[in-house]
């Protein structure tokens, strides 16, 4: 049975998850905490979107005035050095609006300006209805977000229903977080469905049923055993076809998962598929 957790809960689960963790993932505790500074910016930006209800058509300018002053605040304060010196850097050369324009438009944009415009941009759409995500640029199709047109950003697995081995799959955009389903074993990046250009890795290796190979090298690694695995519930979905690949996370194996910030954290595995040539399908908001 499906639970629908209301706007708020999404924000708490999103904050719980990245103190859950936080306290697990040593290795990417820099990161969670420069998402979860992040988090409630775009959490406060949220509540007050959904108060304000600005018309979609001024979505850009609200997002530009409103919510992206505090966007770069948080990120001179918390982000890390790099980014910091790219933000200042960016803003003394361009509005923001134009950045917000562009991602909003789904053309492509230096790395620094997307995450700028894509950080304010979020939640902001999270808030407000389907008109304002109706006016996103980007195609329909099976591989971008019925309502805005943004790709995924990650792949993730509902609970099994009583009588199927496995839940149904979806994708989550990258842009409105909204998700849409998608056929299992099928490339979310360019459609491939043969079994035999598709390749899983995982920590623990091959799930029953699916090809798939051991990824070595990881924190907590020397234990392919799944009770010390890092990340028992995610892996990595690459393609032959179009070289690309996206994360997967499996709820039924970690109910107490959030895709987003689970995604976010995973950076070892973005690491390993980019070793073996792959290139990720969206970059998620840290840039991995
Ligand atoms: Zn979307
Ligand atoms: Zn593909």
């Amino acid at each position: 049975m499906a639970v629908t957790l209301t706007a708020n809960d999404v924000w708490a689960e999103r904050r719980r998850r990245v103190a859950e963790l936080r306290a697990r993932q040593g290795f990417a505790r820099q990161l969670l905490d420069f998402y979860g500074a992040l988090l409630a910016v775009q959490e406060k930006a949220f509540q007050e979107a959904a108060a304000a209800s600005p018309a979609a058509a001024d979505l850009a300018s609200y997002v530009a005035e409103v919510v992206v002053p505090s966007v770069v605040d948080v990120s001179l304060f918390a982000g890390p050095d790099r980014l910091r010196s790219e933000v200042i850097h960016r803003l003394e050369t361009e509005h923001p609006l134009g950045m917000i324009e562009r991602w909003i438009a789904g053309d492509e944009q230096p790395i620094v300006d997307r995450y700028l415009a894509r950080a304010a941009v979020g939640p902001v759409l999270e808030a407000l209805g389907a008109e304002a995500r109706a006016r996103c640029g980007g195609p329909r199709d099976a591989r971008h977000c019925p309502a805005c047109g943004g790709p995924p950003q990650l792949s993730y697995s509902a609970s099994p229903m009583d009588d199927l081995a496995t839940g149904p799959r979806f994708l989550a955009c990258a842009r409105c977080a909204a998700s849409w389903g998608y056929p299992r074993l099928t490339c979310a990046g360019c459609g491939e469905d043969s079994s035999a250009r598709l390749q899983i890795f995982s920590e623990h290796g091959t799930t029953s049923g699916e090809r798939g190979s051991v990824v070595r090298g990881l924190p907590g690694d020397g234990a392919a055993r799944r009770k010390d695995a890092v990340f028992p519930h995610m892996r990595i979905e690459a393609c032959e076809s179009c070289r690309r690949y996206i994360l997967g996370i499996d709820l039924a194996t970690d109910p107490a998962a959030v895709p987003l910030v689970d995604e976010m954290a995973a950076v070892p595995l973005d690491l390993y598929a980019r070793e073996r040539g792959f290139s990720k399908i969206t970059t998620n908001l840290m840039g991995f």
